[in-house]
């Protein structure tokens, strides 16, 4: 069996999707796009500095020959509607956290190229290092990058985790002109139209701290401009992704860890009665985990909020009395203000 079929195997055997491979180069379209970025006050404070340090492989891992660029997609299906007093989280977060999941697929993944590819030494990334995962998701050839700036990987349109390992032994790369992705057309404006914050400016244009993907996560005041935009948003925000026309033609996923656990509607009387020990037990193997449960319970106090039902005046008046975060406080003061306005 030829090097790239016996991988081809290894990474379909170890649970993901799609895959590509690059030579460990530093991604010189990224750079041009980061700088513009930071130039124009759109560069995002969540992350480093140094552009160089992120376009670069080597500086994760000195040693490193090839780039494994990685996709596990993770559309299960439509939430459906949504039941009054209850707030909607993103897809990204239905299911087992995927850190965890990519990072165990990807410690089998390794183990085999040290198995069987003579590897020695490897370097693996998901979301939380400093590499730019689109970057070399899109240099690769793995996907294309979308009006919305997501990457695109077909079937699974933009509903793919992405990760990568990098390796100490050259593998054959699967794409032979690494920029042609980049040139891909990102012209339909259907979801910079969409996004309900203007957080896209143009296609392909982000500006990182009015989304509300990114603010529903922040610690916190929630800005008071975005909170009516929030609507019923209680983590992440789809909606760029679900004006997408090739994204509802995409492919669904086969991971059932991806199902939802606790969403993809969430009861949020019941979650802001909740104490520390029910939040672990409800969302503890979740992406939203992390973050612990103010920031959830912030986002329900402003979701009961928009939706202006006097049901939800009790459990907003004790937690606006009795909530020992200042921020989840205010945020049901502010709901409460709401809701009698809307009476
Ligand atoms: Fe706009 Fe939501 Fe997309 Fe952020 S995730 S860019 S707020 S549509």
């Amino acid at each position: 069996m030829a090097v790239i079929e016996k991988l081809a195997q290894l990474i379909t055997d170890c649970g993901f999707d799609a895959f590509a491979v690059m030579p460990a180069v530093k991604v010189t379209k990224m750079g041009p796009i980061l700088e513009r970025a930071k130039a124009e006050d759109r560069y995002p404070r969540f992350v480093d500095d140094d552009i160089a340090k992120r376009i670069n492989p080597s500086a994760l891992h000195q040693n490193a020959k090839s780039v494994i660029s990685l996709a596990v997609s993770y559309y299960t299906g439509d939430p459906g509607p949504r039941p009054p007093l209850h707030g909607t989280l993103s897809r990204s977060a239905w299911g087992v956290d995927y850190h965890t999941v990519l990072n165990e697929r990807m410690d089998r993944l390794i183990s085999g190229l040290k198995q069987s590819f003579g590897a020695q030494e490897c370097a693996k990334a998901v979301d939380t290092s400093f590499l730019v995962d689109r970057a070399l998701a899109i240099e690769s050839g793995l996907g294309y990058p979308g009006s919305n700036c997501c990457v695109y990987v077909p079937p699974y349109g933009s509903w793919v985790f992405l990760g990568e390992v990098l390796v100490d032994v050259e593998l054959p790369v699967t794409k032979g002109e690494a920029a042609d992705n980049w040139a891909e057309p990102i012209e339909c404006p259907a979801c910079v139209q969409a996004c309900p914050t203007n957080a896209l400016l143009a296609p392909g244009v982000i500006r990182p701290e009015r989304c509300l993907s990114y603010l529903t996560q922040k610690s916190g005041s929630f800005p008071l401009e975005f909170r009516e935009k929030l609507g019923s948003r209680l983590w992440g925000c789809d909606t760029c992704q679900q004006a997408c026309a090739q994204n509802r033609a995409a492919r669904p996923s086969r991971h059932r860890e991806f199902e939802p656990i606790v969403g993809p509607h969430v009861d949020l009387i019941y979650l802001l009665e909740m104490d520390n020990a029910q939040f672990k037990a409800q969302f503890g193997r979740t992406s939203i985990a992390w973050r612990g449960k103010n920031v959830l319970q912030r986002n329900a106090c402003l979701v009961l909020g928009n939706e202006g039902r006097s049901e939800a005046v009790p459990v907003l008046t004790r937690t606006a009395e009795n909530h020992p975060s200042p921020h989840v406080r205010e945020a049901a003061q502010w709901a409460l203000a709401k809701i009698s306005q809307a009476d």
